[in-house]
């Protein structure tokens, strides 16, 4: 069978290898989609996701969706042929954090395609692989595999919105329009918002954004000096996400909502820090909170994606087989036509 592997920057190599077989709680899982996602370019690029160093070969992947090919003994919750989608996620159960429900920050997390322990956890950019069966969430036979593989972005969008608490018939802003970002749009319709404003500086995300259902989506760039994003939202947002990262974005995103409004941090900031006018948060008694992976989202995620409740094909551009993955992971990096690129078996 074919893997991926990441050997330092710009150093990937696809490679045939055994293909295991299931032990005790195991699935042995066949590939049906694996979505680009940021870290795997960050692996692949540069060899390092922030303080994530690659010290091992790597493979990359943790949004992915298979068909299940065979399982180990005691396994009852799925059976060979079956469709899954893959929580990457698998925290301890054990620590505080766990104890307290709120498994994204478990201090024990081992979360697949991750440089972040030391033997690195493997991911998914590979035909076969094996799982426990508490990560696969099976799902009827019609369910596309290519929408099934976005349950984890839509995990995290959904996350966020329950970080914001209660969305329903509420204004809000999202900063950045990439594949979180309408991730977002959807999760907060689904919620109940009852205007949605994203923004972005390339035209094409903003494009997907319209079609997965944003009411506004705006240039920030080419708004005219000196004017108030607020005005252009058409009034003060009750709760901003912030998803590009940019720094610039935290500070609109500060300035912009509502006197007592909630900001919801979801992008990586720059890892140097960057200047606040934090008298902001007293004086406006603004709600600054963060918002990390997800926690107990991921079944619903299936499921809105398995009834397309929600529809997440507005964010589909396109599949590449396992060979041609470092052609992938350009064309993934190339905003002005990519949203979310996936990586098939072949
Ligand atoms: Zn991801
Ligand atoms: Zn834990």
């Amino acid at each position: 069978m074919l893997e991926c592997k990441v050997h330092g920057a710009l150093d990937l190599r696809v490679q045939q290898v055994e293909a295991p077989s299931p032990g005790p709680g195991e699935v042995l899982v066949r590939l049906g989609a694996v979505g680009i996602c940021g870290s795997d370019m960050h692996y692949f690029f540069h060899g390092r996701v922030g303080n994530f160093m690659i010290r091992e070969p790597l493979t990359p992947g943790h949004e992915a969706s298979g068909v299940v090919q065979a399982v180990g003994a005691e396994v009852t919750r799925v059976r060979p042929g079956q469709r899954i989608a893959i929580n990457p996620s698998r925290a301890c159960g054990a620590c505080p954090a766990c104890r307290e429900g709120r498994e994204n920050l478990c201090s024990n997390m081992r979360f697949l395609g991750s440089a972040s322990v030391f033997p690195h956890v493997q991911g998914m950019f590979r035909e076969l692989f094996l799982m426990p069966e508490a990560q696969c969430v099976p799902v009827a036979d019609t369910v596309p595999l290519d929408e099934l593989a976005m349950s984890e972005p839509l995990s995290v969008a959904l996350h966020s919105v329950q970080r914001a608490g209660n969305l329903l018939g509420r204004r809000v802003l999202i900063t950045g329009s990439g594949t979180i970002g309408c991730m977002m749009v959807l999760a907060a319709r689904l919620a109940g918002a009852s205007h949605i404003t994203v923004t972005d500086v390339v035209d094409h995300p903003l494009e997907v954004a319209r079609e997965v259902g944003a009411d506004l989506a705006l240039r920030t760039d080419l708004l005219p000096a000196g004017s108030r994003l607020a005005e252009a939202c058409g009034g003060e947002p009750d709760v901003a996400f912030e998803v590009s990262g940019a720094g610039s974005a935290l500070v609109a995103c500060l300035d912009t909502v509502r006197r007592g409004g909630i900001i919801v941090q979801v992008g990586t900031l720059p890892a140097e820090g960057l200047h606040l006018l934090a008298n902001q948060i007293m004086a406006r008694e603004l709600d600054l909170r963060g918002s990390f992976r997800f926690s107990n989202v991921f079944d619903l995620a299936v499921r809105s994606i398995a009834t397309r409740r929600v529809d997440v094909r507005p964010v589909l551009s396109g599949q590449y087989p396992l060979t041609e993955a470092a052609a992938a992971l350009q064309r993934a990096r190339d905003k002005t036509v990519s949203m979310k690129v996936q990586l098939v078996p072949g």
